[in-house]
């Protein structure tokens, strides 16, 4: 008997998969590539890229390509190449129906694009003669709309606009999902504000009260101010807010920073691989409460970086 060891597996860095996008880009002359051509061109598989970098999106901007297609790009796109690709999906899936967070994962297109090409997503999948997922149909909640809301906001880094939904298919929710809800874009906005508002301290002791009246000013009023030490003496007392920094918090302190690194200035709007996180200037560690002040933005390289100083 033999013994014999299977062949050595190396593991696949990110590098090696960007420098085949970039070569496949570049044997094109073309700064963007789609991931189905890369599928035909290139040597990695799209799950290795999903491994590596998540989305397609993130691979190409790495890779110092640009990362979405242009609306001329997009008009060439034609209906039954979307309706093929939700096949192809429904058929990985082995399921008579594809739900949008389905898409968005294994998708070569992006669902706003859909959206705003065929009005509604369950539209999309009957003409690609699928089953409808019965979603538009069914009542969205609240929470899931001011989830869209906030979501929008942070990729744009700025309040969003009907124009964002209408003309740039960026929400998952059609124009008329809000203005149903709400009455109007705006109205929709103004809910949003006092929603996320609601119950979020700025500063030590000082609680804002769900005024309905006032909530748009106070959203607009945070200014970027300068930092001052909340405690001259850093020992550990007890604290008076909890560590977590809730959700609404989160988004009002990336909104004051206006969505970018306090320290590098990298922004997701910018580039889409750029993650940011909610950081306690002042340690919690070290006594510092988690409010408005005490609170900034960083990207996660600067997080890292300001947690190793430590
Ligand atoms: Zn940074």
């Amino acid at each position: 008997m033999i013994f014999k060891l299977d062949d050595y597996k190396r593991e696949l860095t990110d590098d090696e998969i960007l420098a085949d996008i970039k070569s496949v880009a570049s044997s094109l002359g073309t700064d963007y590539i789609s991931i189905a051509t890369y599928k035909q061109q290139g040597k990695h598989s799209q799950c290795a890229i999903q491994n590596h970098f998540g989305t397609w999106k993130n691979a190409l901007s790495l890779a110092g390509l640009r990362n979405t297609r242009t609306s001329k790009e997009l008009k060439r796109i034609s209906d039954d190449e979307y309706f093929s690709d939700i096949r192809r999906v429904a058929l990985v899936l082995n399921s008579s129906t594809v739900s949008y967070n389905d898409y968005e994962k294994y998708g070569r297109y992006s669902c706003g694009h859909i959206f705003k090409r065929f009005g509604e997503w369950d539209n999309a999948l009957i003409r690609a003669g699928l089953n409808p997922t019965g979603m538009s149909r069914k009542r969205i909640s609240e929470q899931e709309v001011f989830d869209e809301i906030e979501r929008m906001w942070r990729l744009l880094g700025r309040q969003p606009t009907s124009t964002d939904i209408v003309k740039n298919g960026i929400s998952i929710y059609s124009y008329d999902t809000f203005k149903r809800r709400f009455g109007s874009w705006r109205k929709a906005l103004e809910a949003f504000v006092e929603y996320i508002n609601e119950g979020v301290e700025y500063s030590l002791g000082e609680q804002i009260r769900p005024n309905t009246e006032n909530v748009t000013e106070d959203i607009s009023k945070i200014d970027k101010k300068e930092i001052q030490p909340i405690h001259e003496n850093t020992s550990v007392k007890s604290h008076k807010t909890s560590r977590n920094v809730t959700t609404r918090m989160r988004f009002l302190v990336m909104k004051r920073d206006n969505f970018k690194c306090c320290m590098c200035g990298a922004s997701p709007a910018k580039d889409p691989s750029v993650e940011l996180h909610i950081d306690h200037i002042i340690p919690w560690s070290k006594g510092g409460e988690t409010v408005m002040d005490n609170l900034q933005t960083l990207c996660s390289k600067c997080n890292l970086g300001k947690s190793d100083l430590e």
